[in-house]
């Protein structure tokens, strides 16, 4: 056993890099660092939105995190890369470099204010608000050569890099809250939970009138038979006392 245990060490060591080099486990331990950061933030000042849909021109912006705050909005997008990662402000792509193998990917700068255009859309009160766009890589990317204004940063310098741009304020309380309910309403993601639920209901009540015509409780499923009481006709559950259910419907009518 104990000529193993070395290569079982090697094992166990083995297995657990493979699943923390997973790109969704490094997603994940990225995504759980950039929120720890957020959640430093102030809560009376620093609003935090986190995985938002809005729509936009050409279909939709999935903006990772935002902070609302009195001076202005952060529109916050997170990269998992490893490698070095080089780059500049208005280029249309960054390039990754991974042991000499090179790799393309869309200038983030540039897709977070496509971001921050499908926000700027949805807030039409609020045309001079000043946007502070961060980009965080959480993987274990270095960030060489770039050449930016926005800021480009690790997921531990998020909070500090939030702290600093403190200008006059814009935003009193009120309007916060306005700007998060407003943002929120409009995630699509939002909206098609809303949709779906309306349309459950929608199909609830359908379910309902269909087994009442068909003389089924739609409370427990057992026969509806017609009853008189004081306040005239209608058709109860046979299950009664145990099962209440009863309803006023004219059914033979129908
Ligand atoms: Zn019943």
């Amino acid at each position: 056993m104990w000529i193993l245990a070395p290569w079982l060490i090697i094992i166990i060591i083995t297995i657990i890099a493979t699943i923390l080099s997973h790109p969704k486990i490094k997603g994940l331990i990225g995504e759980r660092r950039v929120r720890k950061q957020l959640r430093r933030l102030p809560e009376e000042n620093y609003k935090i939105l986190n995985d938002i849909t809005l729509k936009e021109k050409k279909g939709t912006s999935q903006i990772d995190h935002m902070v609302i705050s009195p001076y202005g909005i952060f529109v916050i997008e997170t990269k998992n890369y490893k490698g070095w990662i080089h780059g500049r402000e208005d280029s249309e792509c960054w390039v990754q470099t991974f042991y000499k193998h090179k790799t393309k990917f869309r200038n983030p700068i540039k897709q977070n204010w496509s971001h921050i255009y499908a926000i700027k859309e949805n807030l039409p009160e609020y045309k001079d608000l000043p946007y502070y766009p961060v980009i965080v890589f959480a993987g274990k990317g270095k960030l060489k050569n770039l050449d930016v204004t926005t800021d480009v940063i690790s997921p531990d310098a998020l909070f500090e890099t939030i702290m600093r741009h403190r200008g006059p304020r814009k935003l009193n309380d009120n309007e916060i809250g306005e700007i998060f309910t407003t943002l929120t309403g409009a995630s699509m993601k939002d909206k098609q939970t809303k949709r779906n639920h309306v349309s459950r209901i929608k199909w609830n009540v359908k379910m309902k009138k269909m087994k009442e015509r068909a003389l089924i409780c739609p409370q427990c499923g057992e026969q509806l038979i017609r009853r008189i009481d004081k306040s005239g006709e209608f058709y109860g559950c046979s299950n009664f006392p145990r099962c209440q259910y009863k309803t006023k419907l004219h059914l033979e009518s129908k």
